[in-house]
């Protein structure tokens, strides 16, 4: 099969799954604050596993394209926070009124599983072994950000197959980006070192920036830890027997 095709389907796979989203709303009329938190640490641990797993892979290469490559991937993710206006949004308010709020959550969602689109194009380029784990490792990561996005738009009055849909449609640029970064790096694969780096750079600023600040205050300091760690521990641990 052409790996191109593969990325193409892998990462369509990986995004499909944000529409499981919904499910662990279903049944309970309003979302416990504290499952918000769980969902946000669950996300930010199978992130910092895919970075993680990416770095290892980047060692190989050249370390100071690698290191200007994540500083850029940084520069990116803040740049586009700057341009969009949404540096201090917080991505999981369930009590937020403002009409274009819910804009604002799907346009960040969108513009960070570009980030995410690039991680994968980059492990497919690496070797698609290497690129299945990271797709797998980002597909489950897509639910419960899916669940947040869900919670988000139901507070809104969005709900069901309309949720889901939503949540699927902000991972279209992970499709996308997947894709052109694949495509790319087969054409030169000389940048190579500086993808994986941008990649490493935005999926962990990412975490720091989005994820982590508001969890804490919802689901305590010891538990968000924890399901973290455990979940990166997991990704890293997959990563390991699958080379
Ligand atoms: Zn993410």
């Amino acid at each position: 099969m052409d790996p191109t095709l593969i990325v193409l389907l892998a990462s369509t796979a990986a995004a499909g799954l944000a529409a499981l989203g919904p499910l662990p709303l279903l049944g309970r009329e309003r979302t416990p604050t504290v499952a918000i938190g769980w969902a946000n640490a669950l996300a930010a641990g199978l992130m910092l596993g895919a970075a993680y797993l990416l770095m290892s892979a980047g060692r190989a290469y050249l370390p100071l394209e690698g290191a200007a490559g994540a500083a850029l991937g940084i520069f990116f993710v803040w740049l586009t926070h700057l341009a969009a206006g949404t540096e201090e949004l917080d991505l999981n308010r369930l009590d937020e009124s403002s009409s274009v709020y819910g804009y604002r959550v799907m346009l960040v969602n969108a513009l960070h599983s570009a980030s995410e689109g690039v991680a994968i194009g980059a492990a497919m380029s690496v070797g698609v072994p290497f690129g299945i784990v990271l797709v797998v490792a980002i597909g489950v990561h897509n639910v419960p950000e899916a669940t947040i996005l869900c919670a988000v738009l139901r507070a809104r009055g969005v709900r069901g197959g309309a949720a889901a849909a939503l949540g699927v449609l902000t991972n279209v640029t992970q499709v996308l980006l997947a894709v052109v970064t694949f495509a790319l790096l087969e054409a030169v694969p000389g940048l190579l070192p500086v993808t994986i780096g941008f990649a490493f750079g935005s999926l962990v600023y990412l975490v720091l920036f989005e994820l982590l600040p508001e969890c804490y205050r919802q689901a305590g300091r010891t538990t968000i830890a924890l399901v973290t760690l455990v979940a990166m521990g997991i990704v890293v641990l997959l990563g390991g027997l699958a080379q």
